[in-house]
């Protein structure tokens, strides 16, 4: 499996690494060879507090019309048309040095469409996020009244919150590496976490994230060590919206 986080308040701690280690070896994608668990102390004062993006879904006919509507969502956001395809097109091809899927994600200057990423296969990896357990029910009941209560969603909408309050941060696209899961997200600052349930084949393998930064407004390295490093907990709730139909044109 990879990189199963959380953060929590000390007494917490054991239950939660019994968890992630039953997780781990229950990971669908075959038994893991070795299980690796680190517990890093954070201090209460270093953790940024936020809220979690609204959610939309746009039901869409097929996979073009959801990376057209995707595509869309992403020019909506500030990303031009041109950055946004070719970003787009390196997720449908692979982005990693020859065609693989990256470990983290691509980090996308709006204005010149330059990948700013130091390492292409590791990109950037978002860390040290979490839900407040509080929230947690809220939130499961919220989606399953939507049918969309599993893990997939949970985690990439605190992935997003956190990605959302970075400083620069214009738009995220993702969709999974998984290939039974087909949905993906655009997401932004000014309009949340908007969902399309097909935005890749079934069966492909490849799949990933974008984060789409504005370059001359923003300190690339601080934008890096926020989304890697800084601990962020989501304290607010979002809405879950009902799902609409996308009207192309
Ligand atoms: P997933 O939604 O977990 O299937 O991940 C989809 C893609 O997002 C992966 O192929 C990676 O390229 C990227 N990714 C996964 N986890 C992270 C992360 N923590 N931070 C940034 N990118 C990630």
């Amino acid at each position: 499996m990879s990189g199963a986080e959380r953060l929590v308040r000390q007494e917490d701690v054991e239950t939660v690494c019994l968890e992630l280690l039953r997780r781990g070896r229950r990971h669908s994608r075959g038994t893991a060879d070795a299980l690796r668990l680190a517990v890093d102390l954070v201090e209460e004062a270093e953790i940024v507090t936020t809220a979690l993006p609204d959610l939309l879904t746009w039901q869409v006919a097929d996979v073009a019309a959801g990376r057209r509507a995707a595509l869309c969502r992403l020019v909506a956001a500030g990303v031009p048309e041109a950055v946004a395809g070719a970003a787009m097109a390196a997720l449908a091809k692979g982005a990693a040095p020859g065609g693989g899927v990256m470990r983290g994600a691509m980090l996308v200057d709006v204005h010149s469409g330059e990948r700013l990423e130091a390492d292409q296969a590791r990109g950037v990896r978002v860390s040290r996020m979490d839900l407040l357990p509080e929230l947690e029910a809220e939130l499961q009941q919220q989606l399953a009244a939507c049918g969309l209560n599993n893990r997939h969603v949970r985690e990439a909408l605190v992935l997003a919150a956190k990605v959302l309050s970075a400083p620069g941060l214009v738009a995220e696209l993702c969709w999974s590496d998984d290939p039974d899961y087909t949905a993906g997200y655009v997401a932004a600052p000014g309009f949340g976490y908007q969902r399309f349930p097909r935005l890749k084949p079934a069966g492909d393998r490849r799949g990933g994230r974008a984060f789409f930064v504005d370059g001359r407004r923003t300190d690339v390295e601080a934008l890096i060590r926020y989304l890697e490093r800084t601990p962020v907990l989501v304290t607010r709730p979002g809405r879950v919206l009902p799902a609409r139909p996308w009207q192309e044109g």
